[in-house]
């Protein structure tokens, strides 16, 4: 088959960037296969030959910290100081499952009257990713950390506009010092996916990603039989209850809704507020939102660069567009700036309601999109009312009705009072709904990828 490109675009600019060469199918499939054979010596490794890797993986990581923010930089336009951290949170996530994933994994003995009984957890193979632009490096790691820890290998087809970081990441392993083929990255286009998925050489497949993909991903590996791991979109709902302080609240608020400039699964993007603090509120979420000024994504102290490509610029503010031509108020942003490159200013849209694009449907950018609630049983219910279910919070000056919220109201995976929703090797990442199904990180991430075996002997 042809041999695609992928053409790296500075989103700051809209400037070419590097061009690469990607892989043909036939090679894409050649590499799962090696990344097959190589699991027959790697599932033999001991837990502590795979932790001393994984740790050198996170030297690896360390060592060229700056080098890779630079790349996340120049492909989908993160903040270097952004970058920096993220470089260091997938460094920390190579130690987490270095330090615990023997643990994890560890024999159970069940009581089974008279014979012996253990469940144990062995790899299941080579692991397909499917990853997303927008954490380039934390997606792939939060999924390649614990699934190697496992003794699978794996292939990543990265997305399209992140070849650099794609490559980038099958050399930090490489230079670690994991054996040949343990970890693949295969620049291919979405449409060479399924012939991996169908191939015998492949056991599972994980994506992150939007819920078209998830669907179809998920559609081609139960035609094959093949278990599947989708985190998909979100569309989190905070609740800000009446006895908020409402300053702090506009704070977190702004501070969910602008992680990487919008652009982030489980940013904050529906805020259903109490009608008594509502106006308050308005007011001070507008003041936070435009304190992310737009900057160079490069210099130290910005807080809001460009997204990703100018497409999906255009696709946001069409969504801004038609919530305001149904009746929601501008508060601020909106306008899209009269220069090059993919920018969009911090922007509030209040008075929204079903049937609004900023309700219905994911924005991934940097929008906050206001909804009054008569009640906290009303709240709760607008909070749920979507397709998605993967993050929420609270905001409250209470925190025992933020914790009966967050635990038994909120349709989500993920609830957290007065903080922002976010990822952590400790705690499982994940939701329901059309968000997506299973669970990575924590000892439920490392179990998505293994067969729980059941071993009797009388
Ligand atoms: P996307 O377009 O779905 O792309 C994600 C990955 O899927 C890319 O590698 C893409 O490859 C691939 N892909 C797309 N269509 C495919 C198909 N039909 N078959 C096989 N692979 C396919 O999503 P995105 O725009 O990059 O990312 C944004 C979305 O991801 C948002 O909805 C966001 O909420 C979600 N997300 C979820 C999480 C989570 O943990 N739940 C985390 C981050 C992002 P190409 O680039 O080559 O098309």
């Amino acid at each position: 088959s042809e041999r695609p490109t992928f053409q790296a675009v500075d989103p700051a600019t809209d400037a070419p960037g590097r061009r690469y060469e990607g892989h043909t199918a036939e090679e894409a499939l050649e590499m799962a296969r090696a990344a097959r054979r190589a699991f027959e010596d790697w599932r033999r490794t001991s837990f502590a030959d795979r932790a001393g890797l994984m740790r050198a993986a996170a030297v690896v990581l360390r060592h060229r910290q700056d080098e890779f923010a630079e790349l996340m930089c120049a492909e989908m336009g993160k903040l270097l100081a952004d970058g920096r951290a993220e470089v260091e949170k997938c460094a920390v996530g190579c130690e987490f499952y270095a330090d615990h994933a023997e643990a994890f994994l560890k024999d159970e003995p069940v009581d089974f009257g008279g014979p012996k009984a253990k469940v144990v957890y062995r790899p299941l193979g080579t692991v397909l990713a499917v990853m997303p632009w927008n954490f380039p490096f934390w997606q792939v790691f939060r999924f390649a950390a614990p699934t190697l820890m496992a003794g699978n290998t794996a292939v990543l087809k990265h997305a399209s506009n992140v070849p650099g970081c794609a490559l980038a990441i099958e050399e930090v392993f490489r230079e670690a010092g994991f054996p040949q083929d343990v970890f693949r990255t295969a620049l291919i286009p979405s449409g060479a996916v399924k012939a991996l998925i169908e191939d015998d050489a492949i056991a599972a497949v994980s994506l992150t990603g939007s819920v078209e993909a998830g669907r179809k991903v998920a559609a081609q590996a139960g035609a094959v039989l093949k278990k599947c791991v989708l985190e998909l979109g979100g569309s989190d709902a905070y609740l800000v209850l009446d006895d908020a302080d409402i300053e702090v609240a506009a704070k977190t608020a702004a501070a969910a809704r602008m992680v990487n400039a919008g652009q982030s699964c489980i940013a904050g993007k529906r805020f259903v507020v109490l009608a008594s603090v509502r106006e308050a509120f308005e007011a001070a979420l507008a003041r936070e939102m435009e304190a992310y000024a737009m900057g160079d994504p490069r210099a130290e102290g910005t807080k809001l660069g460009p997204l990703v490509r100018t497409a999906d610029r255009d696709g946001v503010h069409a969504q801004v567009r038609r919530s305001v031509e149904a009746g929601a108020r501008l508060l601020t942003g909106g306008q899209i700036p009269d220069r090059p490159g993919a920018w969009y200013p911090p922007t509030v849209l209040a008075g929204v309601r079903p049937g609004m694009a900023a309700y219905d449907e994911e924005v991934f950018g940097p929008v906050a999109a206001v909804i009054e609630a008569a009640d906290e049983a009303e709240a709760v219910r607008i909070a749920n009312d979507s397709a998605f279910g993967l993050g929420s919070g609270v905001l409250t000056g209470d925190l025992a009705r933020g914790e009966r919220l967050a635990t038994d109201a909120l349709e989500a995976g993920m609830s957290f009072v007065n903080q922002n929703v976010r990822s952590d090797p400790r705690l499982p990442f994940g939701g329901v709904k059309h968000s997506g199904f299973g669970r990575e990180l924590a000892a439920f991430g490392l179990r998505e990828f293994v067969n729980i075996k059941s071993v009797v002997v009388a």
